[in-house]
């Protein structure tokens, strides 16, 4: 089969790797249909060393369940099902708790030998707690924002979540990518007023407004600090979150909370420590978030993605097929392309 494999910074290619099948009784081999690129992608693909082997990649994914170990239940032949960008039990200790991302018995897709979300298909471990099946046609018109289930609406409502959005409350959303712009969503779902979103990409922007950010900050740094300061009264916002993982959009994303408030972090930290902990020591700043256990939210989020209550599959702004991926990583690290679906 095809898939997607990394050799190295900007080395992107199609390779023919051995076909998915099944291996443990608790498999499933689903042939993938919509996949996608990460913004956390990017950061290999900025970084990675050169590599004879290559690393398979890929981890948001929908796709038609092809046949089943003799211990899957959940889900069976022919159903469509999303898969969220770990897999897990759903049955352990850390399961029971909504924390997904640390179960276990879970792991990571395209690590370890397991398949990546960028082919044609894979094998699911733990595919009764992995995958959720989607009561809906392949080719229906909320494909996209089904899709975003798998990671970016999971990861933008857990930043939300762990900046402690509440009705009245104001957020702050640092970071205007797909992450960002679906903690946007997510904060207006949750009832916040006053949604500030700090980004500089006009059309990204546009989306923000459009998903319920009342507020745009385009400074950076100090200054994006004390613009965010004045549109709240010189007070600083209840929840920030945290959606790029520099060590400069964390300095700033601190630097909005006001004192008692909460900042989510969500965006891969690219920095080796939190900074300025002495004033967030002082203004009892919380500090949250992880790796969202997006499985746990699906369940919370599907409904209002159904009804078109919420519509995060915006956030694809270009489609390509599994031969152009390459060309769709460029676009996205060029910053063309918000975020690209792939279409198998
Ligand atoms: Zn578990």
């Amino acid at each position: 089969m095809k898939a997607t494999v990394m050799f190295g910074a900007g080395d992107v290619r199609i390779e023919n790797v051995p076909d998915a099948g099944l291996v443990e009784r608790t498999d499933a081999l689903v042939r993938v249909t919509r996949a996608c690129i990460c913004g956390s992608d990017l950061w290999p693909y900025n970084q990675m060393e050169p590599s004879a082997t290559g690393q398979r990649m890929g981890h948001e994914f929908i796709g038609v369940v092809e046949a089943v170990g003799a211990d899957v239940h959940a889900v069976k032949t022919g159903d469509l099902v999303v898969a969220p960008f770990a897999w897990s039990d759903g049955t352990c200790v850390f399961c029971h708790e909504g924390l997904h991302t640390s179960c276990l018995h879970g792991g990571w897709w395209a690590r370890n030998g397991i398949d990546g979300g960028q082919g044609e298909a894979v094998r699911v471990p733990q595919a009764d707690g992995t995958l959720v099946a989607l009561l809906v046609g392949e080719d229906d018109a909320l494909m996209p924002s089904l899709l975003t289930l798998s990671d970016v609406l999971g990861t933008g409502h857990h930043a939300a979540r762990a900046a402690r959005v509440a009705p009245g409350k104001t957020a702050a959303v640092v970071g205007d990518g797909a992450v960002g712009l679906c903690g946007v969503i997510a904060a207006k779902r949750l009832g916040a007023e006053q949604i500030i979103i700090l980004g500089r990409h006009p059309d990204r922007i546009a989306l923000a407004r459009e998903f319920g950010a009342t507020d745009v900050v385009s400074a950076r740094g100090d200054e994006a600090v004390e613009r965010v300061r004045e549109i709240t009264g010189g007070l600083g916002a209840h929840s920030v979150l945290e959606c790029v993982g520099q060590g400069e959009s964390m300095v700033t994303a601190l630097g909005i909370a006001r004192p008692g408030g909460a900042v989510g972090r969500v965006g891969l930290p690219q920095h080796e420590a939190i900074p300025t902990t002495m004033a967030t020591f002082f203004d009892n700043v919380t500090i949250g978030g992880g790796p969202a256990p997006a499985r746990a939210y699906i369940e919370e989020l599907l409904p209002d993605v159904l009804d078109g209550r919420i519509e995060p599959g915006r956030v694809f702004d270009r489609v390509v097929g599994l031969d152009e991926v390459p060309d769709g990583y460029r676009a996205m690290n060029d910053r063309e392309a918000i975020k690209v679906m792939v279409t198998l």
